[in-house]
């Protein structure tokens, strides 16, 4: 089978790997069809971690793939049955699988596409457990997106932030894959969306998202312009991803006894946080990372009710360093898919 693997910084090579075994009992053989891009791809390809990962490894984080075969004891799945995988490797035994809190699993053995063989590739063996069903009419290059995007945002709006109807949100970077999925997911739920992007040329299409206010943080200082479009009382919710660059200014942004979640740093890793602020207007910080199988679950139901991930660009497995590096480069509106 066809194979995407990562042998050194930045060199990816398709090689030609053997076809799994047969699955074994309660295991599942699917066949990816489209892997989405995210930022942890370009961590793994620029380098990140490579003491405590093999070499090579294949990449790709989350996909959406096709049942071809499964074992003895498998009861959920049959053959041609459309598939999203729940791509970090738990245990599903300890606590916290078995309280449904998968992103915190005490034995989780990676990362797939990260820490240990990912899905850009022609065959996979999964774990029946670790497989969602698509419902019908979302196609391959949409569903791609349920787990690192739109699960991301899931976790993060409803289970994590607690995002009420009617409340006032800012969401930074809603041009990317992140930010687009949740100024569509608040307008949806009937908040209020102030968002930021980095060039005019984003301004149209993400307001098209539904948002309320687009600012371009280069030009406007985005914490004035949240003061004003709120009557300077400020935002319930920031969701903040960026890191150390909007930090500051995002905190500054919140209205006494607002929320901030985070999943993200891409700008760096280290803030100052004023303490006196944080405790004398009682402000929440609520780290985020990943996402539990029934958020992926809820993500493939925002789908079906038609909110799907904007995307980018389309491109085949021989270009998905291209992808990587318009993702690195920041010029991206929405999600890079790659099709197998
Ligand atoms: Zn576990």
């Amino acid at each position: 089978m066809r194979a995407l693997q990562l042998f050194a910084d930045r060199d990816l090579r398709i090689t030609d790997l053997p076809d799994p075994a047969p699955p074994g009992p309660g295991e599942v053989l699917i066949a990816p069809k489209a892997v989405a891009l995210n930022h942890i791809d370009v961590w793994g390809w620029r380098g990140m971690a490579f003491a405590q990962r093999k070499l090579p490894i294949v990449v790709g984080v989350e996909a959406s793939a096709e049942v071809v075969s499964v074992g003895d004891g498998v009861t959920r799945f049959s053959p041609g049955q459309q598939v999203v995988p729940y791509s970090a490797m738990t245990c599903g035994t300890c606590r916290y699988c078995t309280e449904g809190r998968d992103n915190l699993c005490e034995n989780v053995a990676g990362i797939m596409g990260f820490h240990i063989d990912g899905l850009a590739r022609g065959l996979v063996t999964m774990p029946e457990r670790l497989l969602i069903p698509v419902p019908a009419g979302i196609p391959h290059d949409h569903a791609c997106a349920s787990q690192v995007t739109f699960g991301t945002v899931v976790h993060m709006l409803f289970d994590n932030a607690k995002l009420q109807p009617g409340e006032t949100i800012l969401v930074q970077a809603g041009g990317s894959g992140i930010g687009s999925v949740a100024i569509m997911m608040a307008k949806s739920l009937g908040c209020t969306v102030i968002t930021t992007v980095g060039s005019d040329e984003k301004i149209e299409p993400v307001r098209a998202l539904g948002a309320d206010h687009v600012i371009n943080y280069t030009t406007t200082s985005f914490s004035g312009a949240v003061r004003r479009a709120t009557g300077k009382k400020g935002v319930d919710v920031v969701f903040e991803h960026v890191g150390a660059s909007t930090w500051e200014g995002s905190l500054a942004c919140l209205k006494p006894g607002g929320r901030l979640v985070t999943c993200g740093s891409t700008s760096g890793v280290t803030a100052n946080i004023n303490l006196m602020q944080l405790f004398q207007r009682q402000l929440r910080i609520i780290g985020s990372f990943g996402c539990t199988i029934r958020n992926q679950v809820q993500a493939l139901d925002w789908m079906a009710r038609g909110i799907r991930p904007l995307i980018d660009t389309t491109v085949p497995l021989e270009r998905f360093s291209e992808g990587l590096e318009r993702l690195e480069s920041r010029r991206v509106l929405g999600k890079i898919v790659v099709t197998l």
